[in-house]
């Protein structure tokens, strides 16, 4: 038995305060995965500040159009939100795929960013794992890897990023806003995001104790005509094996606006660009989908056990697409 100390914060600067100056604490939001992780041994903390208290949990619609999520709402109320299902239904949909009901009442948009990967050697804290204890080595790149990425891996760490909602804020250049001890900052979604490389500790830029406060999605027209597709073993309950958030704008049968990413196939979510980029001003057409997603894929570095996720990635990234021009269904 390990004895930790817990307190609640009433204002976000204590917060901040209490957990910077010890590196031993943590935050403490719907539990869901900071508590899973206490009782597996693989998070250590002696300290938790529970931020339930904060008045973080906004959802509210900007005057230019845009969103802001407080870090604290959950994510069925940010999938319930008429504005959010109206303007940026990607978003909805991405959380009401993810984890079960009950999960979802408790389960932050702050803590859902922050969730930590499901490999299984990374849970396991008798396992050699550099994410865990960096310089330990890697047990899945020669070990179990059927879920892991294929896209963003190194040499140190092949995990894929679990998040399905970090996927739709990646197409839609969300911002993360938080407050460090130093004061109040911004990060684009894709800088959020590390690349494992040689530090796959390292997962996002924050420093200890800083708390996010609460996410923003500009305004973009093109998100009101978008969805999430989630491939999987199950069909609830389960993280994705492949997963796609798009948006898609046609003007004369013309690719006007489009905004792709991937899940469960790369260690951070993953931006298309190369394929937004080939289907900009082309036809909507099946094949032009189909060479976007041969493009978009041709970096991927799979292991034996997890080749596959290449062509289902393709595959889903099509019928994505085909189902956002009316010529697929999105089962
Ligand atoms: C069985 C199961 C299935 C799941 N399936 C899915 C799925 O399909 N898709 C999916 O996307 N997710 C899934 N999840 C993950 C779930 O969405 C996350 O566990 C949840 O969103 C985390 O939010 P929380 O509020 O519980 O965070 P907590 O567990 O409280 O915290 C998570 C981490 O974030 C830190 N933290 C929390 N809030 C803040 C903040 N505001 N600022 C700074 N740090 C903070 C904590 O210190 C901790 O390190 C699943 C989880 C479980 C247990
Ligand atoms: S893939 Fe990453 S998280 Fe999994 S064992 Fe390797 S280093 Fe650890």
């Amino acid at each position: 038995m390990r004895p930790i100390t817990y307190s609640r914060a009433t204002d976000a600067a204590s917060a901040v305060a209490t957990v910077s100056a010890d590196p031993t604490s943590d935050f403490l939001a719907g539990g869901t995965t900071e508590v899973d992780l206490l009782r597996q041994n693989v998070l250590t903390p002696r300290r938790l500040v529970d931020i339930n208290d904060l008045p973080l949990t906004g959802i509210e619609a900007l005057p230019d159009g845009g969103l802001r999520i407080g870090a604290l709402a959950r994510m069925s109320e940010v999938a319930a939100s008429p504005f959010v299902r109206e303007r940026f239904p990607v978003i909805s949909q991405a959380l009401e795929l993810g984890a079960s009901a009950q999960l979802r009442h408790m389960a932050s948009m702050g803590g859902n960013l922050l969730q930590r990967v499901r490999c299984s050697y990374f849970r396991d804290a008798e396992s050699p794992c550099n994410k865990r204890e960096p310089g330990t080595g890697c047990s899945a790149i020669e070990g179990f890897s059927r879920g892991h990425a294929v896209l963003g891996t190194s040499e140190h760490c092949i995990a894929t990023h679990p998040s399905d909602v970090a996927v739709a804020f990646m197409a839609l250049d969300a911002r993360v806003h938080t407050q460090s001890p130093g004061g109040e900052r911004v990060y684009p979604i894709d800088d959020f995001y590390l690349l494992p490389g040689d530090s796959p500790h390292r997962e996002h830029p924050l420093e200890h104790g800083e708390l996010i406060t609460a996410i923003e999605v500009p305004a973009m027209p093109v998100a009101r005509h978008s969805l999430y597709l989630k491939v999987r073993d199950r069909e609830s309950y389960e993280f994705a094996l492949a997963s796609v958030a798009a948006a898609l704008s046609i003007v004369d049968g013309t690719i006007a606006d489009v905004r792709l990413a991937l899940g469960g196939v790369a260690t951070k979510p993953w931006r298309a660009m190369h394929a937004e980029d080939f289907l900009i001003g082309a036809s909507a057409q099946r094949d032009n989908f189909a060479h976007a997603a041969r493009v978009e894929l041709a970096v991927a570095r799979p292991t034996p056990m997890n080749a596959f996720k290449i062509e289902l990635a393709q595959r889903t990234l099509v019928r994505a697409l085909e189902t956002l021009t009316g010529n697929g269904s999105p089962a």
